[in-house]
């Protein structure tokens, strides 16, 4: 048998179980594997890993574990960490956009409202994610570390809050997207950018009610669903101001 020595840091203990968090981990292998193989085996999805030193040195996700290795492998917020490295990360993607497991719904429109495009349905398959993020280069975001040990899979993030408030926070600072919140630009239903509307268009589609208080609609241009600032306005506006607050305040 041969045996390695893995460290983990910061949040790449997220993935690990009680007795191996913050500890040097002894992993006894019989068969060559590479490193990649050798970490997604103890928990931790590639996509999630910024660098990995072995005994000293940088190295890529192909390289072939050796018989007492020192492995050292950072999670990605090393990248602010003051030390250089070489980073097994592809490059980063010059416009952000997500496709969502079926779980997270609720992210889901919160991503829409604040102007990301962001894919989701409730009936997508593992495989089909997979695909779409890879053709399409988006960013997975689930709860499912299997979908993001899939081989396709570049470009992804382990969601670890389950409350939808929490979890809309956390994805805005893992990619660092406050400055470029932009609400009310895309279909809370679709994803369909939106466009303004002449009101005396839409009459059928407006109760009356609302058409003689309100005089700005706009319109998805993908599924026609017309949206103007009332009471639901109010409510989502407040949600985004929190956001941005809480943000402020750190
Ligand atoms: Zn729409």
């Amino acid at each position: 048998m041969a045996v390695a020595s893995f460290y983990f840091y910061a949040e790449l203990n997220d993935f690990l179980p009680r007795h191996q968090k913050q500890v040097r981990i002894s992993h006894f292998f019989g068969e060559r594997a590479s490193i990649k193989d050798m970490i997604e085996a103890l928990g931790i999805p590639h996509p999630e890993v910024y660098s990995i030193e072995v005994n000293g040195e940088y190295v890529n996700f192909s390289y072939i574990v050796q018989d007492g290795d020192t492995i050292n492998v950072y999670p990605i917020s090393a990248r602010s960490f003051d030390k250089p490295s070489i980073s097994v990360l592809p490059k980063p993607l010059s416009v952000i956009r997500f496709v969502l497991d079926i779980h997270l719904g609720k992210l889901a429109t919160s991503l829409r409202l604040l102007g990301f495009d962001t894919l989701y349905r409730n009936d997508y398959e593992d495989e089909e994610l997979a695909n779409i993020s890879y053709s399409q280069t988006r960013i997975i975001l689930t709860r499912d570390r299997g979908l993001l040990m899939r081989s396709l899979v570049t470009h992804g993030y382990y969601v670890r809050n389950t409350d939808p408030q929490q979890q809309i926070l956390e994805v805005l600072q893992r990619f660092d997207l406050f400055k470029v919140v932009s609400p009310f630009q895309r279909c809370l239903r679709c994803n369909g950018l939106l466009e303004p509307v002449d009101k005396q268009a839409i009459t059928e589609q407006v109760p009356e009610t609302v058409r003689s208080q309100i005089d700005e609609f706009n319109r998805c241009q993908d599924c026609g669903q017309i949206y103007w600032k009332g009471s639901h306005y109010e409510r989502l506006q407040r949600f985004i101001d929190g956001v941005i607050e809480s943000r402020r305040v750190e």
